[in-house]
């Protein structure tokens, strides 16, 4: 179908193979759509299977066995320090990890007929695209979907070297830092600090807002922050980093009136940008404003008819599971289906330790629109199952409508909160009650009790 120079005309291109790429493209396939995906990389998985999602949580679960193996020191069982060594850590990571999941996906698009090209693809206009690469082609198609993700965002003035890192470049592991200078207490910041601090860095956090996530309600936060304070060296809130000079030994950097420091690496986390940049959108009616991010409705159309976009291209939330549903709408709506992204419970999970997790309306936007809301809240001090795994510190709570009783929000804080939040974003989507869950048995003793206790505190 795509072979030498220039190109039949198919019914879709996708541009970009991350998981709003590939969902985009597997949908149209299944709906008898002829689908090329083309890829910088030549493989699906994008940002979220190489640099994003899955390689950090693999790095994570190591940091959570480390942790869990020094708590078993309560009760009896010491193993002793740990010995890490990094390659077989790395080719964990790379190799059983990210190369299993990678080699699933070439075959799933093989076997419905996705064809994968490689290469920078630009529009020529609004029915063809240029894609550079070993096997330079032009593809003529009926319909684009562009998927072409995020990239980190840059601090002015600091370009990244070996010392000073993106979270790309972190999540190779290229060593264990002695001191580790993390700018930014968003969800990279965090998750990837806690890592190097489990695997022995001092890590230090500079964050410019007054609190560690800001946005997220801080009854959630608070445990997280706690938890943060003991693992990490330290916690610079309220704080920019005003400079940055490596030198033989390391970094310095300017921490304002925290003084000048000394580190081994840093790593800047300071949020993401669409990359929308030598994609050629000059040459169609889709536009990207100051920051890339291109504008798209609710059935993921541009400003161009024969335009779509879906993922992280499209501004926030930034999630894979948000790129991947806006994925499946852009192919229904290309095959002429009635689909439209219309999620109001979009899960956000942060997947630190503590795990932070929240769906729907936040007590905090809810205090921003002035909205009148009812909050229940069940801290896990109160939870059998949390007790047993020696984790009391969680908190689960409901943001519920005054008059009617619908859920409207749900925010957890513990571990697993990220797989509790399922059936908060179940529950807000489908407009229960928070009586509907208050009369839902749930086992026990289980976590997600906590979801039915809180409930049932509203009727008491
Ligand atoms: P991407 O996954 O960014 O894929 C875009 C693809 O397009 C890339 O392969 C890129 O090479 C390709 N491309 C770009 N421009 C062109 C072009 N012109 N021509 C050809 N190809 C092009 N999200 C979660 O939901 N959960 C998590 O736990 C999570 N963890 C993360 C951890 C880290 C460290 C990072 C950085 C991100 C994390 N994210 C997480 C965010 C998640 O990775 C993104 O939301 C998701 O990957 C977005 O998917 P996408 O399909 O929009 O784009
Ligand atoms: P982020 O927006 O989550 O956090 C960036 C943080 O940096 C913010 O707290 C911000 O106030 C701070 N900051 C910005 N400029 C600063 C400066 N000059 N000095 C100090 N602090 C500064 O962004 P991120 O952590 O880079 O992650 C990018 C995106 O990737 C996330 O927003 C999310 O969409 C996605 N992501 C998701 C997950 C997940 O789902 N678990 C994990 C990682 C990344």
């Amino acid at each position: 179908m795509v072979m030498g120079d220039l190109v039949n005309e198919v019914d879709v291109v996708v541009i970009g193979g991350g998981p709003g790429g590939y969902a985009a493209a597997f949908r149209c396939a299944e709906l008898g759509l002829e689908t090329v995906v083309v890829d910088a990389g030549k493989r699906l998985g994008g940002a979220c299977l190489y640099e994003g999602c899955i390689p950090s949580k693999a790095l994570l679960h190591v940091a959570a066995v480390l942790h869990e193996a020094s708590l078993a020191k309560d009760f009896g069982i010491d193993f002793g320090p740990p010995r890490i060594s990094l390659d077989p850590l790395r080719k964990w990571k790379t190799e059983r990890v990210v190369g299993k999941l990678s080699r699933g996906l070439a075959s799933v698009a093989k076997s419905k007929g996705v064809v994968v090209a490689g290469g920078h693809a630009v529009f020529e206009d609004s029915r063809s695209l240029r894609v550079g690469g070993d096997e330079p082609q032009v593809i003529r198609f009926a319909h684009a979907v562009i998927a072409t993700g995020s990239i980190p965002a840059r601090l002015s003035g600091v370009p990244v070297s070996e010392r000073v890192m993106d979270s790309t470049a972190a999540l190779e592991i290229p060593e264990v830092p002695e001191r580790l200078l993390v700018i930014g207490g968003g969800y990279i910041g965090l998750e990837l600090g806690q890592v190097y601090a489990a695997l022995g860095s001092a890590v230090t956090i500079v964050e410019m807002t007054d609190g560690l996530l800001p946005g997220v309600d801080r009854d959630l936060v608070q445990p997280l922050a706690r938890r943060c304070e003991k693992l990490f060296a330290a916690i610079h809130l309220d704080t920019r980093v005003g400079a940055l000079r490596e030198t033989a030994g390391g970094v310095e950097a300017d921490l304002g009136a925290k003084g000048t420091e000394r580190f081994d690496r840093v790593l800047v986390a300071v949020g993401r940008r669409a990359a929308t940049d030598g994609l050629g959108l000059a040459h169609t009616r889709a536009r990207a404003n100051e920051r890339g991010v291109i504008a798209v409705d609710e059935r993921c159309r541009t400003a161009d008819p024969r335009l779509y976009a879906v993922g992280d291209v499209t501004g926030e939330p930034m999630l894979a599971h948000r790129a991947t549903r806006q994925g499946k709408v852009a192919a229904e709506v290309i095959a002429g289906r009635p689909s439209a992204f219309d999620s109001v419970a979009v899960p956000a999970v942060v997947f630190t330790d503590p795990e932070v997790a929240w769906c729907g309306l936040t007590e905090a936007q809810a205090q921003r629109d002035g909205r009148a809301v009812k909050v229940a809240k069940f801290p896990w001090a109160a939870s059998g199952r949390a007790a047993t795994l020696g984790r009391s510190d969680g908190l689960t709570k409901l943001i519920v409508d005054p008059e009617s009783g619908r859920l409207l929000g749900v925010g957890i804080v513990g571990p697993g909160a990220g797989e509790l939040i399922a059936e908060g974003a179940l529950a807000v989507e489908a407009a229960l009650l928070a009586e509907d869950l208050a009369l839902t048995v749930h086992a026990h003793p289980t976590l997600s009790e906590t979801l039915m206790e809180a409930a049932e505190s509203l009727f008491r």
